[in-house]
């Protein structure tokens, strides 16, 4: 597998099975360029390209599941999600600067946490509010 840029907007990457090459958009500034990775690799490992969409009908499943692998794999780590939570309150793009990801990856991943991850945020961030 190779991986490429071009210019490809308003595409932000696409994989082309028959090259097994992954293409991002040149432009892409560095969040992006790992979300997007994150995303096309997601796919693959999903294996949504071993089948033809059936006409189009699982297209918005498969991208979703992409978009939900990818985010998982771009946060895995719920100290650093409750660290930028900590260190910019109530700012969802400061906290995604921080984390190095864009903002939808991170706002994707909230959406997604286990009560566990949210307890162990929550009990991060009374912790902070106690210290205050
Ligand atoms: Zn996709």
């Amino acid at each position: 597998m190779k991986i490429g840029l071009a210019k490809i907007a308003p595409l932000r990457g696409a994989w082309i099975t028959t090259e097994n090459v992954i293409v991002l958009d040149v432009d892409l500034d560095q969040a992006n360029c790992n979300a997007t990775l994150a995303h096309e690799l997601a796919h693959i490992d999903l294996k949504h390209h071993a089948h033809q969409a059936p006409a189009k009908w699982f297209a918005i499943r498969w991208e979703r599941e992409a978009d939900d692998l990818a985010c998982d794999r771009l946060l895995d780590n719920v100290d650093e999600i409750a660290e930028a939570m900590a260190l910019h309150p109530q700012n969802l793009d400061m906290a995604s600067d921080y984390l190095e990801v864009p903002s939808d990856v991170l706002w994707r991943r909230l959406t997604r946490l286990t009560n566990a991850e949210k307890l162990l945020i929550v009990e991060r961030l009374d912790r902070i509010e106690r210290a205050c």
